[in-house]
């Protein structure tokens, strides 16, 4: 084998007994765990939006902006809950050079995975302590979902990933939301394959151990847009896409049926600024159909500080390192505006706990 052991990467156990989570926080996460399951389980009636930068690559900015989105949280916690999107593993789409924090805490420096995963979890701590915010992650490589397995509230399981037994057997087992995205192909049976897998059980080998997990009735399909055989972008957030895939979803009898739409990537063909325009599309085609407003629940939309994305080797404060994003005014505007739709649409009947949109 071409490998060079470098060193052993020390287990989970270990690391969150370094870096521990406190009962505050764990109390904080189970609230809002809750709350988030409650928007699948429509035990609520309130909408998602997951947002934040494509890639988390520095503490600070990230820190910064997420506390933005506190505040605006608590202006529109009637009706929207907002999942700050820091994604610790996000790489370049070639793999090639940045790999995302897990792997490079400073972008400028060579990998140090040890490092790499204590810092992404002393981020994600960071985050809730000073916000109160639990976040999404992508599950990108399955075997690390260990070291941040009590903090995060939602994964997603990326459109390279999706027809991976692994990641798929692996979000059987995870307690949160996990969605799966449509592959760049824009195949949606692969997409609602992987939700059929990750709904049941399995008995699989999950970091040197035969395990057994419980199924996962909170899986469900977030839409990216695909790519033609000629590499050109192909959107699937239109009324008919996203009827198409409610009418074939609720065929197949999952629990909770639940579609996420991602602004950005394919259904922008990463122009990232049309993201205003494709949330207003969505909100509308919502409103004009009781389906889509029952299996719509919610939004992943790529925000920053500072609109755009900056040029590789380039340190700009609050900017994306990979995907462009939209800047934090635009993005503030689109959270009211988003709030504003689910405001003035007619609540569907909550089907258990919760007190309509309020
Ligand atoms: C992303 O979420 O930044 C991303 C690249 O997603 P996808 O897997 O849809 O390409
Ligand atoms: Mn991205």
């Amino acid at each position: 084998m071409s490998f060079e052991y470098i060193r052993k990467i020390p287990s989970p156990e270990e690391i969150l007994r370094d870096i521990p989570m406190g009962l505050k926080l764990k109390a904080i996460k189970a609230e809002r765990d809750q709350e988030i399951a409650d928007v699948f389980t429509r035990q609520n009636n309130k909408f998602l939006l997951i947002i934040g930068p494509c890639s988390a690559d520095d503490e600070n900015s990230v820190c910064e902006y997420v506390s933005r989105l506190a505040k605006v949280q608590e202006k529109v916690k009637d009706v929207l809950v907002l999942v700050p999107r820091i994604y610790t593993n996000k790489p370049r789409t070639t793999g090639e050079g940045y790999k995302g924090m897990a792997h490079q805490p400073d972008p400028n420096e060579a990998p140090n995975i040890v490092e790499g995963i204590k810092a992404i979890r002393r981020m994600h701590l960071r985050v809730i302590e000073e916000t109160g915010l639990t976040a999404a992650d992508e599950m990108l490589y399955p075997t690390n979902y260990p070291y941040l397995a009590d903090l995060l509230s939602y994964v997603a399981v990326g459109a390279r990933s999706v027809e991976n037994q692994n990641h798929r057997l692996t979000a059987s087992g995870l307690d949160i939301p996990v969605g799966m995205k449509n592959p760049t192909s824009g195949d949606l049976t692969v997409m609602l394959n992987a939700v059929h897998a990750a709904v049941l059980p399995h008995v699989y080998i999950y970091n040197g151990f035969e395990v057994k997990t419980s199924g996962n009735p909170l899986t469900h399909c977030i839409l990216r847009g695909a790519v033609n055989l000629s590499g050109r972008s192909i959107a699937n957030y239109h009324f008919e896409d996203l009827t198409r895939v409610a009418e074939l979803y609720k065929e197949r009898g999952y629990p909770n049926p639940a579609i996420i739409v991602d602004t950005n990537h394919s259904n922008s063909n990463k122009q990232f600024k049309q993201q205003t325009r494709i949330t207003h599309e969505i909100m509308w085609s919502r409103m004009e159909s009781p389906l889509l407003k029952d299996m719509v629940r919610g939004l992943m939309i790529e925000s920053y500080l500072v609109e755009g994305a900056k040029p590789i080797g380039q340190n700009a404060y609050g900017q994306s390192i990979t995907d462009p994003c939209l800047g934090w005014g635009d993005s503030e505007k689109l959270i009211h505006e988003v709030a504003d739709y689910i405001r003035r649409s007619t609540p569907l009947q909550p089907q258990g706990r919760g007190q309509g949109e309020g």
